[in-house]
């Protein structure tokens, strides 16, 4: 027997690695200690509760307390999620077109755990799903972990980020098993039109494959283009391909902690994808589901039994996204007033890409991952590099901050850029 004892790690845990660890861990390892007090202004967490500026209705907040206080919903739920709850998110989602039940909602820990649970079910080893590039990389993630694959299509910055279609089409073969899309986008800020996504619905249909639609920013949007569920888009034109809606609390509702998300079965006429339903009602039974308080609390925000809630609601929604666009608005007018910079205007989610015009800068701002190093370093700003989403030379801006915040940080960004102009 060896002296040594070492208990190696699966496959599966071996496979699993998120990349924006592998670029970030990097960028911050590498930063200088600072002795000057200069603040760090992190405008790279994608959580709308960073700041403490931006906080859920009372409505929830109250509910969630109630349904704590009351002892009644200590114990374990069904796997698939609390009946009301299920009920509650299928009745919100329901139009004429589309008449859900609540056996069509999957309740999971987060629109994470509801993404993890649908691609699991859909995918084997050596299969692949599209996704979008730049896009979330926990599609990828979890695919990989699983010995699957991503394709991934591109989004086009000159048509503010809308699918290469002919490019999405190219990658379908013969193991693609679905097409993901995710409007409003993460981290693009952009929001599809109407006949886009009737594209993308019929490009599927001619492939014969179903649509995940990650709608997890979904009405987080302002501009011109209203944000339009893929699913109503499929209603309208006869459901020619069954979609997958996965979203959730967290930042629609301000509350990414809680852990509550679901998914949406949207497959009224042909049943194609009762397979997958199935497979992950199975799947589901691992860990039965999300929080029992916090599911209970749903009905009250998505059934409100009276017309003052059903106000405070909508009054949020609009009062969130109000906020969401003044940000965005001073976010891209300032960003875009900057020499070296290239702003790709926002309408939607928390998010804005920024390019960096690497050619203007001196020698030391080769791509944008010594970029954001750079800033980070010299300005305590900390912007999450776009090759972290597979946007070389772009960065990400998370505007969820207050806007004095904010400004500090666009002046020390623009004080950086100025002093690494080429000379
Ligand atoms: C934040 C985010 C999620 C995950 O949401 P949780 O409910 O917190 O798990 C999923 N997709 C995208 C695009 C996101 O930005």
């Amino acid at each position: 027997m060896s002296d040594s004892w070492t208990c190696p790690a699966s496959t599966k845990a071996s496979r699993t690695s998120n990349p924006i660890r592998a670029i970030v861990d990097k960028v911050l390892a590498n930063a200088k200690p600072r002795t000057d007090g200069v603040s760090r202004i992190p405008l790279s967490l994608g959580d709308p509760a960073a700041f403490g500026n931006l906080n859920p209705p009372a409505a929830l907040t109250n509910a969630v307390s109630a349904s704590a206080l009351g002892n009644s919903n200590n114990g374990y739920v069904p796997a698939a999620g609390l009946p009301p709850a299920r009920e509650a998110v299928a009745s919100y989602y329901s139009t004429a077109a589309v008449p859900l039940k609540a056996d069509d909602v999957v309740m999971a820990s987060g629109c994470s755990g509801a993404l993890e649970l649908v691609i699991t079910a859909m995918l084997n080893e050596g299969e692949n799903l599209l996704v979008p590039n730049p896009g979330f990389p926990l599609y990828e993630v979890v695919a990989k972990s699983h010995g699957a694959e991503v394709k991934k299509y591109n989004l086009d910055p000159k048509t503010n980020w809308e699918c290469d279609l002919a490019h999405m089409e190219s990658l379908i073969d013969c193991r693609t098993r679905g097409i993901l899309i995710n409007n409003p986008s993460n981290p693009c800020g952009s929001v599809f039109s109407e006949s886009h996504l009737e594209l993308i619905v019929k490009l599927a249909a001619k492939h014969r494959l179903p649509i995940v639609a990650d709608e997890v920013y979904g009405g987080m949007c302002w501009g011109p283009k209203p944000f339009i569920q893929i699913a109503d888009v499929a209603a309208k034109l006869g459901w020619p391909a069954p979609v997958i809606t996965a979203t959730g609390l967290a930042k629609q509702f301000l509350c990414p902690g809680w852990r509550v998300g679901w998914l949406v079965f949207n497959d009224t006429s042909f049943g194609a994808i009762a397979p997958i339903k199935a497979g992950v009602n199975a799947l589901a039974n691992v860990v039965l589901g999300a929080s029992h308080p916090i599911q209970s609390a749903l009905p009250k925000i998505f059934a409100p039994e009276t017309e003052e809630v059903k106000k405070e609601i909508a009054d949020f929604r609009a009062a969130t996204a109000a906020t969401l666009q003044a940000n965005s608005d001073f976010t891209c007018s300032a960003l875009s007033a900057i020499p070296g910079l290239k702003v790709v205007p926002s309408s939607g989610a928390m998010y804005v890409m920024v390019e960096v015009l690497t050619d203007m800068f001196d020698d030391s701002v080769t791509d944008d991952v010594s970029f954001t190093g750079l800033l980070l370093d010299e300005t305590n700003v900390f912007a999450l590099p776009g090759s972290c989403f597979g946007a070389k030379n772009f960065f990400r801006v998370v505007f969820c901050a207050p806007q004095d915040v904010l400004a500090d940080a666009y002046k020390r960004i623009e004080g950086f850029c100025a002093g690494r102009m080429k000379k």
